[in-house]
This record gives C-alpha cells, sequence and structure tokens, in this order.
C-alpha cells in the first residue's frame, strides 16, 4: 500500500525559470557562450526556449547576482546581457554561504582546509621571489599584539591564512581557501571567546605556530610550509577547538 500522507504538491511554475538557467549554463558549458559574448535578446530567448518573459527575466537576475551575466545599458553594440568574467569576489560569496548552509561536520572543513592550505603554503613557499611577502608579514605582526581584542585576532588569522593562498599564485586556491577560512570564522570566534583564561596561552601558541609558518615560506622551504601549515590547522581543531565544543561542532555553527 502506498504511503498516503505525503500530498501531492503542485509544481511551481516559476520553476521554469530554472530550466532557463540550466540552457544558459548548457551553452556556457559547451563553449558556446564564452566571456564578453552577448547573450540573445529577451524577445528571442522567450522564443527560442518557449517559455514566458518572467522565466526568462527571472533567470537573468540570479545569473547576473551570480557574477556570471552582466548588464550594459544604452543601444549601442555593446548594449545588452553579456557574460561577465566571474569577479572573485561572487566565487567567494556563493561557496561561504553555502560551505555555511550546508552545515557540512567540522572534521570535513578541516580536512578541505588542511589539504587546501598545505597546497597553498608550498606555492607560495616556491613563489617567495614573486612578492606576497609584505601582505603575509602585516598581520602577522598585528597578531603579536597582546592587547588585540580576540575578534580582531580572528580577523587578521583569517588575513595571514588568505594572503598565504593569494600569495601561491593559484586564484581558484586562493578563493576556495577564502571560502573555508570565512566559513568557519564565526565557530573560530566562539572558541576563542569561550577560552577565557587560557586564552593568552592559546594565542602565544598560535603566535609561535603563525611565525614558523612564515619564516618557512620566506626561507622558500616549500615541504617545511606545507607541512607547518597542515601542522598548525589540524593541530588547532585537534587540542582547541574539540575540547571547548566537543566533536559535535559543525562549520555552520
Ligand atoms: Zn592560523
Amino acid at each position: 500500500m502506498a504511503d498516503t500522507t505525503a500530498a501531492w504538491e503542485p509544481v511551481p511554475r516559476s520553476r521554469t525559470f530554472e530550466l532557463v538557467l540550466a540552457r544558459v549554463e548548457e551553452q556556457i558549458l559547451a563553449g558556446n557562450l564564452r566571456v564578453g559574448d552577448r547573450l540573445p535578446p529577451e524577445r528571442e530567448l522567450v522564443e527560442m526556449l518557449g517559455v514566458s518573459r518572467a522565466a526568462v527575466r527571472e533567470a537573468l537576475r540570479v545569473l547576473e547576482a551570480q557574477g556570471v551575466l552582466r548588464s550594459r545599458v544604452g543601444t549601442g553594440p555593446e548594449s545588452g546581457t553579456v557574460i561577465a568574467a566571474m569577479p572573485d569576489a561572487g566565487l567567494t560569496q556563493l561557496l561561504r554561504l553555502h560551505i555555511a548552509l550546508a552545515n557540512f561536520p567540522m572534521d570535513d572543513v578541516v580536512e578541505a582546509r588542511a589539504t587546501l592550505e598545505r597546497a597553498s603554503a608550498r606555492l607560495a613557499a616556491g613563489l617567495v621571489a614573486g612578492g606576497g611577502l609584505d601582505r603575509i608579514r602585516e598581520p602577522l605582526l598585528r597578531m603579536d599584539d597582546p592587547a588585540l581584542p580576540r575578534e580582531q585576532f580572528n580577523d587578521f588569522d583569517t588575513e595571514f591564512h588568505v594572503a598565504i593562498a593569494e600569495a601561491g599564485g593559484n586564484r581558484l586556491m586562493a578563493d576556495m581557501t577564502v571560502a573555508v577560512r570565512n566559513a568557519v570564522r564565526h565557530t573560530l570566534l566562539t572558541v576563542f571567546n569561550r577560552l577565557e583564561d587560557d586564552w593568552e596561552r592559546v594565542a602565544a601558541r598560535l603566535r609561535a605556530e603563525h611565525h614558523a609558518i612564515y619564516e618557512a615560506i620566506a626561507a622558500g622551504d616549500v615541504d617545511a610550509a606545507g607541512d607547518l601549515v597542515e601542522a598548525h590547522v589540524r593541530g588547532f581543531h585537534q587540542d582547541i577547538v574539540k575540547t571547548v565544543l566537543g566533536d559535535s561542532g559543525s562549520a555552520g555553527a
């Protein structure tokens, strides 16, 4: 006998816009639409796809919000809706929201951070001649201030890790590091605030680890830089986060 408790829900008409989104995505993935290309005018899309004008507009709004499309006003050849190069901010914002909303288990987030940041630190250490050291040193030195409030310590800690990822020169890796690190920002701040009298001891440990990571990168020691960052990420979660929050901590907390 079928389960009669599950009611049949009408399919919302507005979902048509998702099918329009899928069509545009298909064209992009197939390489038919590239950065700078103009999208067919709204009227043509309505005709080609056999959907309502409202559905097309809704889909275009979503793509614009995602940073995939950009509207150019005017009537010249440059006007209309064009495919935009995805700005970094758009990607990191989406990733951060999804990571926060998905409520991934903390262990998964730690594993992703350890893997990403190990790779980024190795890249950064191999590229010290290319610059980026100043941007890593700046937050490092700011964290040395013993009077720094915990919230700001957390912000500079994030900045330090992001600067390393960016110094590595791999933009995708840097964007993913930013997204994952920002997604755990709240959790880490909660932990910092609950440490009470233990804070100074923990801050001293984090400072020492950050300095060692910086020295390895500045010295161009690829292996040490990777090992130290990985140990820093894993050690902090194992010894500090799990002690404070227990095993149930999740990334979105
Ligand atoms: Zn750190």
